[in-house]
C-alpha cells in the first residue's frame, strides 16, 4: 500500500479519507486555506500545509500549489475527494507528471465524462439509454428553441459543463424558453466558464437513481448497487438512500449492466457513479431509465452504500489506485438492510434555504446504534461564506427502510445546532413524512410539500422567545446587581426596576426585543420568586436549552428549532431587505447582473439584481414601488454582506 497520501480537499470528506488512510497505515498530509487553519481536517492529519487565502480560486483550486506540497512532503498519492479538483483531468495529469498516483480514474475517462453532451453521445454509441433531447454543437437560441418544441415540453436546459444542480432550468411553455436559456447560460458561464447547454426531455415523476460502480486496471468492473437520491431541492440532493424503494431484481440487473457498460466504454478505473433518471410514474421498469451523467469520483452519499455492503469505498479506491484487482467479484458483494443519509446544512429553511454562516456556538451530533456521522467541524468552528455550508452527514442503517428512517428522524431530533441556522428540523420532518415513508415520492416531493415541511415558513415561536427574554432579563438583572454593589447606581438601565419590588402585587414592565430579527415586546413580570417574561400572553417554554453568544443575544433551542432573542436597544438591524429603500447584498457575494439603471421606474417585487453567493444565485427585488435613485455597485464586483446595491426612492 502507499506510504502516504496528500488529501487535496477540506471538510468532512478530507476527514473521511484521512480515517481510512490512517487505518491502512499511511502518513496523511493535509492542505488548508487561511480560513481553515484550525479546521478539523488539519488537526486530524499527520501534517498540514498552507496553500493560500480563503477563496477557493486562491487555495483549494490552485493545482500547482497543491502539487508543490505533494512534492515537498514526498506524498506517494493524491486523493482529491469530491468537488474542487476531483474531476479536473489536467490536475490528474499533473499529479502523475509529478510522480504521484492520482486516486481516481484515468484523465481520459474524466475528460470523456466531463461534458454532459459528449458523454451522452458516447453513451448512445455504447448502447446505454440516454434521455432524449438535443446535445449537439449548435447553440443559437432560435435553433435551441425549435429543438425544445420538437422534443416537447416540459424540457430541461442543462449546462454541458454543469454540476451541483447549477446551470439548469426546467421550461414548461414555449414562451418561457428564451428567459430560461438566458438564465441557465449565465449561471453556467459564471460557475463553469462555459455557457453551452443541452436540451432534453423532462421526465415526468422523475426518480434519481444512481449506480455505484468500481473498475480496476485488470479489466474488471462491478456495481455496488444503487442509491435513490430523489429527495432534492433545486436539483441538489437532500436525502439519499440505498437500496432504492421499489427496486426489483430485473431493474437492478439492467441498470447495473448499463452502468458497468458505461464505465467500460471510457476505460474507467476506481470509484464512479452513473446517474440515471427513471420514470417513476408506473413503478421502476427495465426500460424506464436513462443515463444523465457519470460522476468520476467518490460521491457525497457514498456512506449509504458502505452501510448496506459493509465495505470501505475509500479503501477500495486506494487498492485500485495501487494497482490491485477489485477485492470482490460481482456476486460476492453483500447487500444488507437499508441505509438513509441526510445532509445537515447551515441554511435557513424558513427563508428560502438561504445559507447561514457564523460560529457554531453549540454542536451536538447524534450517536447510537446504526448511526454514523461524517463531519468536518466541531463546536466552535466557523461556517464560513467561502465554502459549501454542509455541517455534517447523518446516516442511519437498520434492517428495514422504516426502521432506518425512524432512527434517522430520532437522531436528527437529538441534534443540536446553535449559531448558524440549520435545516435539521426540516430533515427530521422529511424523514417522518408519511408519503415518503410509504415510498411514494419523486424529485418534486420537497417542492410539493414545502409548506408542510417548513410549517408554512417563518413563524415566531412565542414560548421560545419568552424563554429567551426571561434569560436576558435575568442576566441583565444580575449585571445590574453586580454593578450597583459599586458606588453609582445608574438609573437609565432597563434592568433598573427595583421599584417593582415591595409593593405586594407582581408588576410588569415592557422590554423591546428582537426575535429572529423581528421587533416584539416582552412583558417582564416581577414577583417574589424573581422575574419571568411573557410575549402576547404566551408564557416561557419550559423545555428549552440556551446558548449565549457574546453579543447580548441568546439562542433558545426547542425541539430542533432555534430562536434568537436579542435586546432591541442593542440590536443592529439584521434585515438587509429594507425599510429605507436600499437593496443590499444579503450576504458576501458577487454581483452577477443589474437589471435597472438610475432613473428607472420599478414596482414592488421587480427584479433589480442577481447576486451569486455560496454557489447559488439569489435574485434581489425592489422592496416597494419607486424610482431608482442610485446605483452603488457594478456587475462583477465582490460585495460584502449588507453593502448597498441600488436605492429605490418611493414615489408619492
Ligand atoms: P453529488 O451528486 O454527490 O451531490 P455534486 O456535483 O452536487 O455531487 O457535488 C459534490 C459536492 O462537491 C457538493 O456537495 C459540493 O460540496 C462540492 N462541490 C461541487 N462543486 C464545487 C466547487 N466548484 N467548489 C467546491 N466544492 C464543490
Ligand atoms: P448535475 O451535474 O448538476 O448533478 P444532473 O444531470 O445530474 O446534473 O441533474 C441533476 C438533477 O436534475 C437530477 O438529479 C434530477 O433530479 C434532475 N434531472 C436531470 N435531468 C432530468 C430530466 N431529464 N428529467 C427530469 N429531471 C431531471
Ligand atoms: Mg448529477
Amino acid at each position: 500500500m502507499f506510504a502516504s497520501v496528500l488529501i487535496a480537499n477540506r471538510g468532512e470528506i478530507a476527514c473521511r479519507i484521512a480515517r481510512t488512510a490512517k487505518a491502512l497505515g499511511m502518513r496523511t498530509i493535509a492542505v488548508y486555506s487561511d480560513a481553515d487553519a484550525g479546521a478539523l481536517h488539519v488537526r486530524l492529519c499527520d501534517e498540514a500545509h498552507r496553500i493560500g487565502p480563503a477563496p477557493v480560486r486562491e487555495s483549494y483550486l490552485v493545482a500547482e500549489r497543491i502539487i508543490e506540497v505533494g512534492r515537498r512532503s514526498g506524498a506517494a498519492c493524491v486523493h482529491p475527494g469530491y468537488g474542487f479538483l476531483a474531476e479536473n483531468a489536467e490536475f490528474a495529469e499533473a499529479v502523475a507528471t509529478a510522480d504521484m498516483v492520482f486516486v481516481g480514474p484515468p484523465p481520459a475517462a474524466i475528460r470523456a465524462m466531463g461534458l454532459k453532451d459528449a458523454a451522452k453521445t458516447l453513451m448512445e454509441k455504447a448502447g446505454v439509454p440516454v434521455v432524449p433531447g438535443y446535445h449537439g454543437e449548435r447553440q443559437d437560441p432560435k435553433f435551441l428553441k425549435e429543438k425544445a418544441y420538437e422534443i416537447g415540453y416540459p424540457v430541461l436546459i442543462k449546462a454541458v459543463a454543469g454540476g451541483g444542480g447549477k446551470g439548469m432550468r426546467r421550461v414548461d411553455r414555449h414562451a418561457d424558453f428564451e428567459t430560461a436559456l438566458e438564465g441557465a447560460s449565465r449561471e453556467a458561464t459564471s460557475a463553469f466558464g462555459d455557457g453551452r447547454v443541452l436540451v432534453e426531455k423532462y421526465i415526468t415523476s422523475p426518480r434519481h437513481i444512481e449506480m455505484q460502480v468500481f473498475a480496476d486496471g485488470h479489466g474488471n468492473a462491478v456495481h455496488l448497487y444503487e442509491r435513490d437520491c430523489s429527495l432534492q431541492r433545486r436539483h441538489q440532493k437532500v436525502i439519499e438512500e440505498a437500496p432504492a424503494p421499489g427496486m426489483t431484481r430485473e431493474v437492478r440487473e439492467a441498470m447495473g449492466r448499463a452502468a458497468t457498460e458505461a464505465a467500460k466504454a471510457v476505460g474507467y478505473s476506481g470509484a464512479g457513479t452513473v446517474e440515471f433518471i427513471a420514470d417513476g410514474s408506473k413503478g421502476l421498469r427495465p426500460d424506464g431509465f436513462w443515463f444523465m451523467e457519470m460522476n468520476t469520483r467518490l460521491q457525497v452519499e457514498h456512506p449509504v452504500t458502505e452501510a448496506i455492503t459493509g465495505l470501505d469505498l475509500v479503501e477500495w479506491q486506494f487498492k485500485v489506485a495501487h494497482g490491485e484487482p477489485l477485492p470482490l467479484a460481482q456476486n460476492a458483494i453483500p447487500l444488507n438492510g437499508h441505509a438513509v443519509e441526510a445532509r445537515l446544512y447551515a441554511e435557513d429553511p424558513d427563508r428560502n434555504f438561504m445559507p447561514s454562516t457564523g460560529k457554531l456556538l453549540a454542536l451536538e451530533l447524534p450517536q447510537g446504534k446504526g448511526i454514523r456521522v461524517d463531519t468536518g467541524v466541531t463546536q466552535g468552528s466557523e461556517v464560513s461564506p467561502f465554502y459549501d455550508p454542509m455541517i455534517a452527514k447523518v446516516i442511519a442503517h437498520a434492517p428495514s427502510r422504516d426502521d432506518a428512517l425512524a432512527n434517522l428522524a430520532t437522531a436528527l431530533e437529538h441534534t443540536v445546532v446553535a449559531g448558524p441556522r440549520s435545516n435539521v428540523s426540516f430533515l427530521a420532518a422529511l424523514c417522518r413524512a408519511e408519503e415518503f415513508r410509504a415510498g411514494h415520492f419523486d424529485t418534486g416531493f420537497i417542492d410539493r410539500n414545502l409548506q408542510a415541511l417548513t410549517k408554512g415558513g417563518h413563524v415566531v415561536d412565542h414560548a421560545a422567545a419568552a424563554a429567551g427574554a426571561t434569560r436576558l432579563a435575568r442576566r441583565g438583572q444580575e449585571m445590574l446587581a453586580a454593578r450597583t454593589k459599586g458606588a453609582d447606581a445608574a438609573g437609565t438601565s432597563p434592568w433598573d426596576v427595583n421599584d417593582a419590588f415591595g409593593f405586594g402585587a407582581p408588576r410588569s414592565v415592557p422590554m423591546p426585543i428582537l426575535v429572529d430579527g423581528e421587533r416584539l415586546t416582552a412583558r417582564i413580570v416581577y414577583n417574589h420568586d424573581g422575574l419571568s417574561a411573557t410575549i402576547d400572553g404566551h408564557p416561557a417554554a419550559t423545555e428549552a436549552r440556551f446558548v449565549d453568544d457574546g453579543d447580548d443575544a441568546v439562542y433558545v433551542l426547542t425541539g430542533g428549532h432555534q430562536t434568537r432573542v436579542q435586546l432591541a436597544d442593542h440590536a443592529v438591524d439584521a434585515d438587509h431587505g429594507s425599510s429605507d429603500g436600499a437593496v443590499r447584498a444579503p450576504m458576501h457575494g458577487k454581483l452577477l447582473a443589474l437589471f435597472v439603471e438610475k432613473g428607472a421606474p420599478v414596482t414592488k417585487g421587480h427584479r433589480v439584481a442577481v447576486i451569486e453567493a455560496m454557489k447559488m444565485e439569489h435574485t434581489l427585488t425592489a422592496p416597494h414601488d419607486g424610482t431608482v435613485a442610485e446605483v452603488s455597485a457594478a456587475v462583477g464586483e465582490q460585495l460584502a454582506e449588507g453593502s448597498p446595491i441600488v436605492l429605490i426612492e418611493q414615489t408619492e
